[in-house]
């Protein structure tokens, strides 16, 4: 049922395929958050697909250095990978969320498959950080149906994101990543940069050093802040973001994580 689904909606031609099912504001599958409230001027820095070391801690210590609390969207195996890194997020007062176990593309996993990716990421943040998330977020903000409904069955809350796309990934320059997140960014805004790449971990002495170099988001990160502090903003965590406007029973029940 799946397969034909994704059929027919690939056959509509890539592009629409992309604006359905990949386009951060739709909510043609479900309910998910793409902003937080309009009426204050908060807003939340993501950071999708570490940990990946240094890279990660050393936004870690601009986070620190500006006072600044982040969301950090962690991939199930670089989690596992690198622990103390996942543990500092935590100990810094950052929020963490699901970006799946192996940054799998879910729209051609099965409904089960999408669960396990999701569980198994959970049970080892747990295990590492001894806390669970309740967001998270699909990797390429792919999702459809069954993406949802599985989320939604394991309680999580989706986390998309208000902001285009910097495309950081193609290392366009930090001033350039910085600019055209600054030109977009509204009260209420959620920012995307990326700390890793897919979670890969990457070994410097096997893989291509610029493939998990994410020293221009280190830069673009500081410049961001400083701008958009200097606009007013204040940054918050996503959990922080949406504490008005997600029901209350579950903000309760995750407010001690
Ligand atoms: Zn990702």
């Amino acid at each position: 049922m799946k397969l034909i689904f994704l059929a027919s909606l690939l056959a509509f031609g890539s592009y629409l395929g992309y604006t359905i099912v990949e386009d951060p504001g739709s909510q043609l599958f479900g309910k998910t958050v793409t902003a937080g409230p309009s009426d204050a001027r908060e807003i939340a820095l993501t950071f999708d697909d570490g940990p990946n070391p240094p890279y990660t801690d050393r936004i870690l210590d601009v986070l620190r250095a500006e006072r600044v609390q982040a969301t950090f969207f962690v991939v199930g195996r670089a989690a596992v990978a690198y622990p103390a890194t996942l543990r500092r997020i935590v100990r810094e007062g950052h929020s963490i969320g699901n970006h799946t176990w192996d940054h799998s593309h879910l729209l051609v996993q099965s409904q089960a498959t999408v669960g396990d990716e999701l569980k198994r990421t959970d049970d080892a943040i747990y295990r590492i950080t001894g806390i669970r998330t309740w967001l998270m977020r699909p990797p390429f903000g792919a999702r459809d149906f069954a993406v949802l409904d599985e989320a939604k069955a394991l309680g999580y809350t989706v986390v998309m994101w208000s902001v285009p796309l910097p495309n950081d990934w193609d290392q366009p320059g930090d001033a350039t990543i910085a600019r055209r997140v600054i030109d977009n960014v509204h009260d209420g805004s959620i920012i995307v940069l990326h700390d890793g790449n897919r979670g890969i971990v990457c070994d410097p002495r096997r893989t291509a050093p610029d493939l998990c170099d994410r020293a221009q988001d280190v830069a673009a990160t500081r410049e961001i802040i400083e701008h958009l502090k200097a606009q007013g903003y204040r940054f918050v965590t996503v959990p922080h973001l949406l504490a008005d406007s997600v029901d209350a029973t579950r903000t309760l029940a995750h407010s001690s994580q």
